[in-house]
């Protein structure tokens, strides 16, 4: 009798080993592999219906090495090969174990030798080398022993494969804690969880839910969101919980976590989570109630992987603010050009890049508080999401400055002034903001996120500078103009640290009796010839820009101070000295300190110091700057404003402002003159002077350059007269000789027109 028979004849054996379940498990995938088709009907039938493990069997048969291997090529999740060891050759089957292990790597599959002659036993140690869970003769392998042998096997390989899983979950985890990108840590930390759940206890992946409470960044940061899921649940991932359709897988987890402790249902449990400072919990639909050995080791399985939750929250919170801003929650720069390099290569024709920056926040943070600046920056950031959240992207870049991404539909100047020009409430106050607001177009010229941020970076600067318009847009010929500027800031930062900056006077006649009335020091920055690097009204725009007018500022007080005291001693010398204040500097912090020190060093009446200030500074944040000005005049300061008729300010506003002095602007004087007898062109110097007049405030005209302008001027009233027709400004050296020589002649013939 063949050894195929006595095969056959074991079929009448005891009872198999079978076990009944109600999960539905997948099969256990088993491989026969034997070049006798005899073999393989007995082990089909031996093993016909039978359930070990709790898992189903389903049998795959080759009848050849080659057979093997291709199946091998597409199969690789058998769970034991049976394997006969004379094939083709003696050893067919030995080699077919070392190319399972060695060339296809399959180490967890068990595999079963067979053969039907004893004598072709391999070595002891090929066992060890490859791993053969077990070897038998075809003849010993009674149906009993063929199911008991196989049992052994996939309990084996159940154990290995679990432990290879824990190992695949437990990497995860580690990796989770390495990853310092956005949602991946918590989203791999849950997945490794998932992972190591589905094989510790052998549940289907799919059923798993693991859940946190609030991602940082959402709008909810106290709802729960699903952190980890596994296949079709795995859409849902950063979701909400309220969007998982299982409303009672739901309910179970809400549940877990308002009670805080494990639930077993019938066919689910949850584990609840808890760190220091966050909870979660894991759903696992189990389709049974799970033993008391499972529940005890997902109770332990809950305790050691809560010490990991809390690294990975910490590591979240990290993540967290690596790229975002902790006061608004929105996302910070680094996330801004992250999400700006998506539009690097991209030509989005109607896309736009917006950045705004909050006029005079520092003052407000200064002049309020920084609570109030806190509080205004979370109004700025609600007003934006709350407007433009749902189609654009918006972060806060830097301290005042946002950055908005979105499609020009909502990125233009109409619909962002709309938005912005409500007044903000702070702190109980209505407060109006002013922005300004550079913008660049996502051309997708191969430009990288930095690159685009650089450009509406550029335009911001330019609607900064620009009187006119509170929005620019990028173009590239700004960016030569940039670095001009760059250039002249630095040269200037240069020149003022080695003292080469100037300050030239202009005197102010009094009209009433032709003496000198006043002086306005005016900045000067001489170059190496008889010129100037650059005029005045190019390059204090830039020095308030840059900051640096606050130093150069003091400095110019301090000079006038030291050059006028030394005026004083001489005859018929000037009643005032007027210095020119940036709003910077005018809004500097201990401003009126360093202003009473100056005088006081130089022993200056304060009365004898006007301080000239823009018209704009009234439609800025009017309480710090009534402040400062009655700091002032309380000093006994003057102040005066002006080019004025060329800002905006309200006159209601103005009459309020404790001030002593109206500049007419020059671009008043330089259209009045003569048309015979008449004088034309003079209605808003005579309108300005009557509301000085109104106001009890000394009315000065500057850019006064011809006869007919000082006679109009003098008709209607303006008593002091500032410009060429009497002198252009300059340097000390030359004033002293004007002024000996004024003082002389004033009276004289020569000077008749004067007066
Ligand atoms: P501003 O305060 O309006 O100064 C008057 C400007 O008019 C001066 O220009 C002066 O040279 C010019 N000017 C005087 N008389 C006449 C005239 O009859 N005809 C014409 N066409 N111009 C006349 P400058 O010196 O170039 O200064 C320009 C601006 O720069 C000043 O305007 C002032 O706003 C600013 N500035 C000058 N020095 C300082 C300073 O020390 N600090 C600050 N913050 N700003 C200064
Ligand atoms: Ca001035
Ligand atoms: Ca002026």
């Amino acid at each position: 009798m063949s050894s195929n028979d006595d095969f056959i004849q074991i079929i009448d054996d005891d009872e198999p080993l079978q076990t009944s379940s109600s999960r539905e498990l997948p099969p256990w995938k088993i491989l026969v592999v034997d070049d006798d088709e005899g073999v393989h009907s007995v082990t089909k039938l031996a093993l016909k219906n039978l359930t070990i493990l709790d898992r189903p069997l389903s049998l795959y048969h080759c009848y050849s090495v080659k057979e093997t291997k291709e199946i091998l090529q597409h199969n690789r999740d058998f769970a034991v090969i049976l394997l006969d060891v004379v094939m083709e050759t003696d050893d067919a089957g030995l080699q077919m174990v070392s190319y399972i292990r060695k060339e296809m790597q399959m180490e967890e599959c068990r595999i079963i030798l067979r053969t039907g002659q004893p004598g072709y036993a391999p070595e002891l140690s090929i066992f060890n080398e490859y791993d053969i869970n077990d070897y038998r003769t075809k003849a010993e392998l009674t149906r009993n022993r063929l199911i008991t042998s196989i049992t052994a096997a996939l309990r084996s390989y159940r154990q290995i494969n679990t432990i290879s899983e824990n190992r695949r979950g437990l990497e995860l985890i580690i990796n989770a804690t390495s990853y310092l990108m956005d949602r991946t840590a918590i989203r791999s930390f849950s997945q490794g969880v998932l992972t190591q759940l589905a094989s510790l206890l052998n549940f289907p992946q799919n059923g798993i839910v693991c859940v946190q409470r609030g991602f940082p960044d959402a709008a909810n940061p106290d709802g729960l969101f699903v952190a980890g899921a596994a296949g079709e649940l795995s859409s849902l991932i950063t979701h909400p919980i309220e969007d998982m359709h299982d409303t009672e897988a739901r309910a179970a987890i809400e549940e877990s976590i308002k009670k805080r402790h494990h639930i077993y249902g019938e066919d689910y449990c949850v584990i609840y989570l808890q760190s220091s400072d966050n909870e979660g919990a894991v759903y696992i639909n189990t389709q049974h109630i799970p033993s008391e050995d499972d529940q005890r080791i997902l109770e332990v399985f809950a305790a050691n992987i809560t010490a990991c939750f809390n690294n990975v929250n910490m590591v979240e919170r990290l993540n967290f603010a690596a790229y975002n801003d902790p006061l608004t929650l929105l996302p910070n720069r680094t996330r801004f050009i992250i999400e700006l390099d998506h539009y690097a290569n991209m030509a989005v024709p109607d896309k736009l890049v917006a950045l705004i920056d909050i006029s005079h926040f520092a003052d407000l943070n200064e002049g309020l508080g920084i609570d109030a600046g806190n509080s205004m920056l979370m109004e700025f950031s609600k007003r934006l999401k709350s407007n433009l959240g749902e189609q654009c992207y918006i972060a806060r870049l830097g301290a005042d400055v946002f950055g908005i991404i979105g499609s020009e539909t909502f990125l233009n100047p109409e619909n962002l002034n709309v938005i912005l020009s409500k007044p903000f409430q702070i702190q109980g106050m209505e407060i109006p903001v002013r922005t300004n607001i550079g913008l660049c177009r996502l051309t997708g010229n191969q430009v990288a996120g930095l690159t685009l941020l650089k450009h509406a970076n550029i335009a911001l600067t330019q609607a900064k500078q620009s009187n006119s318009s509170r929005f620019e847009y990028y173009a590239e010929e700004m960016e030569g103009n940039t670095r001009w500027r760059l250039n002249v800031i630095r040269r200037l930062h240069e020149d003022f640290d080695s003292r080469k900056l100037q300050l030239w006077y202009q005197p102010q006649i009094d009209l009433r009796n032709g003496k000198v009335w006043g002086l306005e020091a005016l900045l000067r920055w001489p170059d190496a010839e008889q010129g100037f690097i650059q005029p005045p009204s190019t390059f204090i725009p830039l020095a308030e820009y840059s900051g640096l007018i606050i130093p150069i500022g003091d400095w110019v007080i301090e000079k006038a101070c030291e050059d006028y005291a030394e005026l004083k001693s001489l005859p018929d010398s000037p009643e005032y000295i007027s210095v020119n204040v940036s709003i910077p500097q005018f809004r500097s912090s201990g401003f009126v300190g360093k202003v009473k020190d100056s005088l006081y060093r130089h022993q200056l009446e304060p009365n004898s110091l006007v301080l000239e200030l823009t018209e704009s500074l009234s439609i800025d944040d009017q309480s710090s700057v009534i402040d400062t000005l009655k700091d002032l005049q309380n000093a006994g300061i003057a102040t005066s404003i002006d080019d004025f008729g060329t800002g905006y300010s309200s006159l209601s506003y103005l009459k309020d402002l404790p001030i002593s002095c109206l500049k007419i602007d020059q671009a008043f004087v330089k259209d009045i003159r003569k048309e015979g007898e008449i004088f034309v062109g003079g209605d808003f110097a005579d309108t300005i002077l009557t509301l000085g007049n109104k106001m009890d405030l000394k009315v000065v005209a500057e850019g006064v350059e011809t006869v007919e302008q000082m006679q109009y001027l003098r008709s209607i009233g303006c008593e002091i007269i500032q410009g060429f027709l009497y002198a252009k400004p300059m340097p000390m050296v030359e004033l002293v000789k004007w002024l000996e020589h004024w003082n002389m002649e004033k009276g004289s013939d020569q000077y008749d027109w004067v007066i």
